[in-house]
C-alpha cells in the first residue's frame, strides 16, 4: 500500500505502569529460553556447526544467553556463494517491492518491541531505556530507508535537449558484507543490513560475537517479512577469520562496517587490494570511533549541561562512539561546574541494569574491562581523580565510573578512545581555545556546546569540525532523519546513517541516453 510520510517510532513512556509491568514480565520470561540455540543461516537453511561459542550476560557472567554456531571458512564461502546466486533476481526486483520487505520487517520488530529490548538488557547490558531506544532506532531505519529507496528508485530525466531522452538511475553493487558492532546490537545491524538489502544488494551479515542472539533477530525479522532465500545470510563466527575472509573475497563488492578504528582501517586496507582479475573495486563504508567533546561556555545553563554531560558520558557505560569523553570548560565557570558535576555524578545509581533504577552497569566483556581499567590508571598519572565510583555487583565486568581533571590536550586521556565510563575535564581560557582543543584529536564524530551566546554558537557552527554538532544538547542519541549520523577524519568514511545520502553508497549510478 501507499506509505505515509516517515515518522520516528516513539519510545515507551516509562511513567505508564503497564509499560513497566510488561517490561518486567518480559524480563522474567526470557531467561526460561536461555541459552538460546543460534544457528547460521545460509541460503535460507539453518546450519549447526560442530564448533560453537557462547554469549553471556555482562552483568552476570554465569548466565549464558546463547550458544551460537560458529562459521568456519567453508560456511563463509557457502554464504558468499548463496548471496551471489540470489543477487540477479534480487537486483531485478522493483525498488518499491524491496521497500515493502523493510516495512514488513519493521512491523515484525514492532510486534516484539518488549522482547527485543529485554534481550539487550541480558545480552549486552543496556539499561531499559537505552535498550528500548535501540529497538526504536532499528524500526526507524527500516521505515526511513524503505521510503528513501522509493524516492531514489525512479529514474531521473536529465537535460532537455530535443531528440534525446536521458535517464540517471541506480543499481546495486552486488554481495555486501555487513560487519556489525555489539553496542547498538539491533539498530546498527538493522540499519546497515536494510540499507544494503533495499538498494538491491544481497547480504552476508556477521553479528558481533558479543551480541549474536540479538543478531539472530535481525535475520528473523526479515525471515518473517518473507525475504527470498539467499538474499540475507546470517554468519556468526570469529571476527578475525571470518571478517578477513569476507572482506577479501573476490565476490564481495561492498563492506558496511561499524566498530573500532583499528578494525576499520584494517578492512579499508585489505579491501583496497585488487588482484588483476578483480571485477570491481570494493566499496567500504566504515563508521569508526570518536573522542567527542562537550564545551561548556562561561554563560551556559549549568543545570541543563550537567545532566546532559553525565548522560552523554556514562549512558550505556560510555560504550557509544558518540559518547562524551572530554569536557572542555571555560575557566570562569570551572569551579562551579566541577562542584555540580561531582555532586551529580556521586548521586547516580550504579549497578546491574536489570534493575531499572541503575543508570550504569557492567561493560561488555573482560577485554573491555581490562582496557578501561588501564586507562583509569593512566588517568591517575596524567591528571587528578575528581570522581571514582565502583559499581557494586557480583559476577560482572564492572569498572568504576571515573572523572579526571587537569587533563591537557596532549594527554592520552584526551586523545585516545576509551569506550568506557571515563570522562576527562580540560580547562581553557576562552571560547577560541575551547574550539581549538575540541578539534585537536584525530577523530571528528560528535560534539556539543552549552552556551547562551549567539556569537559563540555561531563560531561553534563554523569551527567545531565534527560530523554531528549539538548545541545545548548532549552528544549522544542521534535520531534517524532528524540527525543524520556519522563523522570524518579517523571517525570513518562514508555518508551519514539515517540521512538522505546513505543509500547512494550501496549503489552504482548508471545513465542511459536514447537518441529519439
Ligand atoms: N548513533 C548513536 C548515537 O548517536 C551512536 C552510534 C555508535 O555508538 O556507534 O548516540
Amino acid at each position: 500500500g501507499d506509505k505515509g510520510p516517515f515518522v520516528n517510532e516513539p519510545p515507551w513512556d516509562w511513567t505508564i505502569a503497564e509499560v513497566r509491568r510488561t517490561f518486567e514480565r518480559t524480563l522474567a520470561k526470557l531467561p526460561k529460553d536461555f541459552p538460546v540455540q543460534v544457528p547460521l543461516v545460509i541460503n535460507g537453511k539453518k546450519v549447526r556447526t560442530r564448533e560453537t561459542f557462547s554469549s553471556t550476560n555482562p552483568n552476570r557472567t554465569d548466565q549464558v544467553v546463547g550458544v551460537v554456531a560458529s562459521a568456519g571458512e567453508e560456511e563463509a564461502l557457502q554464504a558468499v556463494a548463496a548471496a551471489k546466486d540470489a543477487f540477479d533476481a534480487w537486483r531485478d526486483t522493483p525498488p518499491r517491492e524491496r521497500a515493502e520487505y523493510l516495512f514488513r520487517a519493521a512491523q515484525a520488530a514492532r510486534n516484539r518491541r518488549y522482547e527485543l529490548a529485554a534481550l539487550q538488557v541480558y545480552e549486552v547490558g543496556k539499561s531499559w531505556k537505552e535498550a528500548d531506544a535501540d529497538v526504536c532506532e532499528a524500526i526507524d531505519f527500516l521505515e526511513y530507508y524503505g521510503r528513501e529507496m522509493i524516492r531514489l528508485g525512479t529514474p531521473r530525466r536529465m537535460g532537455h535537449v530535443p531528440g534525446e531522452v536521458s535517464h540517471l538511475f541506480y543499481e546495486p553493487r552486488g554481495v555486501t558484507a555487513v560487519v556489525a558492532p555489539w553496542n547498538f546490537p539491533f539498530a546498527i545491524s538493522v540499519g546497515m543490513t536494510s540499507a544494503a538489502l533495499v538498494t538491491g544488494n544481497t547480504v552476508v551479515y556477521k553479528p558481533a560475537s558479543q551480541s549474536p542472539v540479538i543478531g539472530y533477530w535481525v535475520y528473523r525479522i526479515f525471515e518473517e517479512a518473507k525475504l527470498p532465500k539467499g538474499v540475507l545470510n546470517f554468519l556468526p563466527g570469529p571476527g578475525g577469520k571470518i571478517g578477513d575472509l569476507l572482506v577479501t573475497h573476490p565476490d564481495v563488492a561492498m563492506i558496511a562496517f561499524t566498530g573500532s578504528k583499528e578494525i576499520g582501517l584494517r578492512i579499508i586496507e585489505r579491501a583496497a587490494r585488487t588482484p588483476s582479475d578483480a571485477q570491481f573495486v570494493k566499496n567500504v563504508v566504515a563508521e569508526m570511533g570518536g573522542k567527542n567533546a562537550i564545551i561548556i561556555d562561561a554563560d551556559a545553563d549549568l543545570d541543563e549541561a550537567v545532566v546532559q554531560v553525565l548522560h552523554s558520558a556514562f549512558g550505556y557505560q560510555g560504550q557509544k562512539c558518540s559518547a562524551c569523553s572530554r569536557l572542555i570548560v571555560l575557566e570562569e565557570n570551572y569551579d562551579k561546574l566541577l562542584e555540580r558535576l561531582r555532586a551529580a555524578a556521586e548521586s547516580l545509581e550504579l549497578g546491574p541494569v536489570e534493575n531499572p533504577k541503575n543508570v550504569m552497569g557492567a561493560v561488555i566483556d573482560a577485554r573491555a574491562r581490562e582496557k578501561i581499567l588501564e586507562y583509569i590508571e593512566i588517568g591517575k598519572r596524567e591528571g587528578k581523580v575528581l570522581v571514582e565510583r565502583p559499581v557494586e555487583g557480583k559476577n560482572g565486568h564492572f569498572v568504576p565510573l571515573a572523572i579526571f581533571t587537569e587533563i591537557r590536550p596532549e594527554h592520552r586521556l584526551a586523545q585516545e578512545e576509551i569506550f568506557g565510563p571515563v570522562l576527562s575535564v580540560l580547562k581553557v581560557r576562552d571560547f577560541d581555545e575551547a574550539l581549538e582543543v575540541a578539534n585537536s584529536t584525530q577523530y571528528a564524530l560528535t560534539g556539543a556546546v552549552f552556551s547562551r551566546s549567539p556569537e559563540n554558537i555561531e563560531k561553534a557552527r563554523r569551527r567545531f569540525r565534527v560530523g554531528n554538532l549539538y548545541i545545548n544538547r548532549g552528544s549522544t542519541g542521534a535520531i534517524v532523519e532528524r540527525h543524520p549520523f556519522g563523522g570524518f577524519k579517523m571517525s570513518g568514511v562514508g555518508s551519514k546513517a539515517g540521512g538522505p545520502d546513505y543509500l547512494l553508497q550501496f549503489m552504482v549510478p548508471r545513465n542511459v541516453a536514447e537518441n529519439t
